[in-house]
């Protein structure tokens, strides 16, 4: 089966409430795909992703809550929306979103600086910030040899065969060209797997 918005479990909304922190959206849960209680996940409008946490969930109503901070994109009254998961939500929304542009990029190693974190050692492509509390302890030489597709985590490098070049957002999220050619040119949530 190949996964679309139809198949992901539903929330109906039946009131909104506003405080000055958060939108409060109160509705029914499906019965086939309940959500639990402090999911965090997100509804789905067409191509609006609208992050927040599901509470007060109860099992035997049906009812629960859908808490978020995100007052741009307004969901309204008696209408029924999809719900992923904050991991495949994160996928989705960049398989659906219309104004990425996306661009074929070859793979060209960079230098990268070495730091060092809670006794750990890390590398970051030099030009980026390192982490919070990171010490930077040296330059390692195209030390940045490689991304991972943002999908199926596929090793995107100049040493491998097909995978040499990707598809690169302005985020910087790198795609590898199958998950590009599957997903992201058709629109397709093909990946996903409840
Ligand atoms: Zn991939």
């Amino acid at each position: 089966m190949i996964f679309s918005l139809e198949d992901a479990p539903k929330f109906f909304i039946t009131m909104v409430q506003r405080d000055n922190n958060y939108i409060k959206y109160f509705g029914k849960i499906d019965k086939e795909f309940p959500i639990k209680t402090d999911w965090i996940a997100y509804l789905i409008d067409g191509s609006k992703f609208i992050a927040g946490t599901f509470t007060e969930v109860n099992s035997e109503n049906f009812s629960a809550t859908f808490q978020t901070e995100d007052k741009i994109n307004l969901l309204t009254e008696n209408k029924q929306y999809p719900a992923l998961d904050c991991y495949w939500g994160d996928r989705a929304r960049l398989v659906l979103d219309e104004k990425r542009k996306w661009q074929k990029i070859y793979f060209k190693s960079t230098d990268a600086d070495k730091f060092k974190l809670n006794g750990a050692i890390g590398l970051q492509q030099v030009g980026n910030e390192l982490p919070d509390g990171a010490e930077r302890i040296g330059l390692v030489k195209e030390g940045w040899d490689h991304e991972h597709c943002y999908i199926c985590w596929q090793t995107i490098s100049e040493t491998e065969v097909n995978n040499e070049f990707g598809f690169v957002d302005e985020n910087n999220n790198w795609v590898c060209q199958e998950c590009y050619s599957e997903f992201i040119e058709k629109k397709s949530l093909g990946f996903i797997n409840y």
